[in-house]
């Protein structure tokens, strides 16, 4: 990624999200000499941010690779010139990725927490109550031999209850 060094990344790594960590990197180390760069990757990082916020429209995997090839012919220096390669390479080998993310409004990789929720299996739920005192903004709720429930409406998605189940019965989703 820019620096010849190797990152090693499994199924949990969101294609569509690291693509935009690395474009954050350039956005803010940008000069502002040259529009390419200055307006070309803010125009990119807005649109991986739509993408990974569930707002993805079609065209918009179209419209990153024409703004990526752009930048990349018209930029003046080096880091406006390499700015689109982590959005090319993501295209390139993971273009399923994006295409879940703007087309099903889907996260595999459960990293766009825009596209994840989380949820008790009520079947195995021991009713214990653990999980509803350790959510920090009280999203669970449940009483003595009834399943805990949790509100979708007010979860943050922190994954704190996940963590705290001692019986591992609550998961978060695609
Ligand atoms: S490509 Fe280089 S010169 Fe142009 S805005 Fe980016 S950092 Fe500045
Ligand atoms: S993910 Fe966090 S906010 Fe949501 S229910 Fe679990 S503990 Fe509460
Ligand atoms: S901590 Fe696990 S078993 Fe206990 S109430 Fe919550 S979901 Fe059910």
């Amino acid at each position: 990624m820019g620096s010849g060094g190797l990152i090693v990344m499994d199924e949990d790594t969101c294609m569509v999200d690291i693509a935009k960590f690395f474009l954050e990197f350039t956005v803010d180390e940008s000069c502002g000499k040259c529009p390419p760069c200055r307006i070309g990757t803010k125009r990119m990082y807005e649109i991986l941010e739509r993408i990974t916020e569930g707002k993805g429209e079609e065209g918009d995997i179209e419209k990153l690779e024409i703004l990526a090839k752009n930048i990349k012919a018209a930029a003046l220096c080096g880091l406006g010139q390499t700015a689109p390669n982590p959005i090319l390479s993501t295209l390139r080998y993971f273009r399923d990725e994006y295409i879940e993310h703007v087309r099903d409004k889907k996260c595999s990789a459960g990293v766009c927490k825009s596209l994840m929720h989380f949820e008790i299996d009520a079947e195995k739920c021991k009713c214990c109550g653990i999980c509803a005192k350790q959510c920090p903004v009280g999203a669970i709720s449940g009483e003595k031999k009834v399943p805990y429930v949790i509100d979708q409406n007010k979860c943050i998605k922190c994954g704190v209850c996940v963590e705290k189940c001692p019986f591992k019965v609550i998961s978060k989703k695609a």
